[in-house]
């Protein structure tokens, strides 16, 4: 049910946002997702990253016609992690375009049918998403021999120039993506600029700096130190997968904040997950 109706929500307003010449971010309103790569026709690679929900392929399909040309296909797909909200149209993609799905090593069981998420935790906040969260899909999905692990040397296939950053604490094996020479940042879940937990705020696309969504975090020491880690590369620009990008100082306070303050701001003050640390 609350699946469905973040669904209704996501296909009823979405759009897309150039951030830079070589990064579209599509905004599914609920999450967001990025094409990136050259757009000159026929010379560059480009990815996706992250797949939305199940109903944002479409959306996808018609971006990249319009981005890269008929029939353009990307090298590869690149998952932050395994959420259902990440990997939502990622089988109906990679088989399309018949490409791998690269992920994080500790991510490959939940996209290839051998390890489920914990159900979310609708006790972490008051905000409607949190109560409904139990409702969203968490087993795992099979992408099968598609599934292809990211490289040990911190590489992004068809990605020159940028990086992977392991950022457990969400899930065990997010990653986040940076290209230095510039300063991009795409966070995934790390921390997000919206409250997810809260419906409204969702809608309105409310900023506010935040950790990750709680009702489905279920490492805190570890989300506290993925966001100090991603505070240290000082990012320029950062593009969460829950909320709008920011940009410059805006950033640099903001993560700060969240830092100095993590417990107040992200962390929980009850939940299956707080109390076991
Ligand atoms: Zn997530
Ligand atoms: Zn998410």
């Amino acid at each position: 049910m609350g699946n469905k109706l973040v669904e209704a929500l996501s296909s009823m307003t979405t759009s897309s946002e150039e951030v830079t010449p070589d990064i579209l971010v599509m905004n599914f309103t609920v999450v967001t997702a990025c094409l990136v790569g050259d757009t000159n026709e026929g010379v560059g690679e480009w990815v996706l990253v992250d797949t939305g929900l199940e109903n944002s392929a479409d959306f996808i399909l018609k971006s990249v016609e319009k981005r890269f040309g008929k029939n353009s296909r990307p090298q590869a797909i690149i998952l932050t992690h395994g959420h259902f909200d990440h990997i939502g149209s990622v089988i109906k993609l990679s088989e399309l375009w018949d490409v791998p799905v690269y992920i994080h090593q500790l991510e490959i069981p939940y996209i290839t049918g051998k390890k489920d998420y914990p159900v979310a935790d609708p006790t972490v906040d008051e905000g409607m998403v949190a109560k409904m969260s139990p409702t969203f899909p968490h087993t795992s999905i099979d992408v099968g021999f598609r599934a292809v692990a990211l490289p040990n040397d911190g590489t992004v296939p068809y990605m020159p120039n940028w990086k992977w950053i392991h950022t457990p604490g969400h899930t065990e094996g997010h990653i986040s993506l940076f290209r230095e020479k510039d300063r991009v940042l795409i966070v995934g879940d790390a921390f997000s600029t919206t409250k997810q937990e809260s419906l409204s705020s969702v809608v309105l696309q409310r900023e506010q700096i935040s950790g990750p969504p709680k009702y489905l975090t279920t490492d805190w020491k570890g989300a506290e130190n993925s966001v100090r880690h991603l505070m240290d590369l000082k990012p320029s620009l950062v593009i969460p997968s829950h909320g709008k990008p920011m940009k410059g100082e805006e950033v640099t306070q903001h993560l700060e904040i969240l830092v100095n303050h993590f417990n107040e701001i992200a962390k929980p003050k009850q939940g299956l997950f707080v109390s076991k640390q």
